[in-house]
């Protein structure tokens, strides 16, 4: 079968290849993918910025239908259209993993960068790791269940929304586009995106058409005095850092009102970032890092695609084989896809 594969380390190193077929042991099942879409996590291991085992078959947010089952699987039948966790590796029997938490199991070796990935026809996962997609749910809308589970796991269960609270989401791609609108369905009163002028067109244009409240272009307007503004001078109660860009997560420190949060999101390109760790201490700022996403999460996102609560449709830019991975993944670089799917 066709797999765009990362076959070596460094920058580049990514071809449309030819590779063998999946064969599944007695938990796993085989899945005909059907609809999966590009991450940012894949443009950085183009790019040799994140960890990954080459060769690898990239691609970890995906949806598809179930064609073979391994012989131990009993709660799973050909035919069932299904998403997967990317946790595959994960133990099941250390600490983190028995209570909850397989998505920091030091063994995970994650789809699409630990073991191979669904840009490809098929991809084989362990049962365990499985969710049903319902009815009402397309395979291209399932493929965005990965980045809402990570919205709902980081910024719901992890750092929590309060009823009224003034939400920031710094960074409009699809994270923050998701982010946006799994904090308003939480009950927030206003919710604030900042991009820059290369967003402007699709980004900040789709953000309106979400309904998100205010939108700000930080090279017009300085995005500290605005949100001051806006919260009679204290800051606002959440802030959801989506960028990854140093300055932004800086920002969030200035942005937060004393006593509040910050919820990361955002991956950074650089080793290092410099914070304003008394300031932070002195406002006694909460600040999560809940990486990824886990069951709950997964059957939470599924249930706002499903009731359309969380409009994943109009995030979904653009729709390529994969033989034009290369003209998908470099839209996405750009900005000028929110998100680009490949259909296997
Ligand atoms: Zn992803
Ligand atoms: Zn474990």
């Amino acid at each position: 079968m066709k797999a765009i594969v990362k076959y070596k380390k460094g920058d580049g190193f990514v071809e449309l290849g030819e590779v063998t077929r999946p064969v599944i042991d007695s938990e796993e099942v085989l899945i005909e993918v059907k609809a999966a879409g590009i991450c940012g996590t894949d443009i950085h291991i183009l790019h040799d910025e994140f960890k990954y085992f080459p060769p690898v078959i990239m691609g970890h947010e995906f949806s598809g239908e179930i064609v073979e089952v391994g012989e131990k699987v009993k709660e799973w039948k050909v035919g069932e259209r299904v998403v997967a966790e990317p946790h595959t590796g994960a133990c099941r029997v250390c600490r983190l993993c028995r209570t909850g938490n397989h998505q920091i199991c030091s063994k995970k070796r994650p789809i699409g960068s630990g073991q191979d990935g669904a840009f490809a026809k098929f991809i084989k996962v362990p049962s365990w790791l499985l969710h049903r997609i319902p009815e009402e749910v397309s395979f291209e809308e399932a493929a965005l269940t990965e980045p809402t589970a990570i919205c709902v796991h980081c910024i719901l269960e992890k750092t929590g929304i309060e009823t009224g609270d003034f939400v920031v989401i710094l960074g409009p791609g699809p994270i923050g586009l998701l982010a946006a609108q799994v904090v308003k369905n939480a009950g927030t009163s206003y919710v604030l995106i900042t991009g820059t002028s290369k967003d402007i067109n699709p980004r900040l244009k789709i953000a309106g058409e979400l309904g998100v409240d205010y939108i700000l272009n930080v090279d017009k307007e300085d995005p500290i005095s605005k949100v001051r503004e806006l919260t009679n001078g204290e800051g606002a109660d959440v802030v959801v850092e989506a960028s990854g860009s140093p300055s932004a997560i800086n920002q969030a420190f200035q942005m937060v009102r004393r006593g509040g949060r910050i919820s990361a999101l955002g991956m950074t390109k650089e080793e290092k970032v410099e914070i304003p760790w008394n300031m932070g201490i002195m406002k006694g700022i909460q600040i999560t890092l809940p990486f990824s996403s886990g069951y709950t999460s997964w059957e939470k996102a599924l249930h706002l695609i499903a009731s359309k609560k969380t409009n994943v449709n109009s995030l979904i830019t653009h729709c390529f084989p994969l033989g034009d991975w290369s003209k998908a993944f470099s839209l996405v670089t750009k900005g000028q896809a929110i998100k680009a799917l490949l259909i296997p």
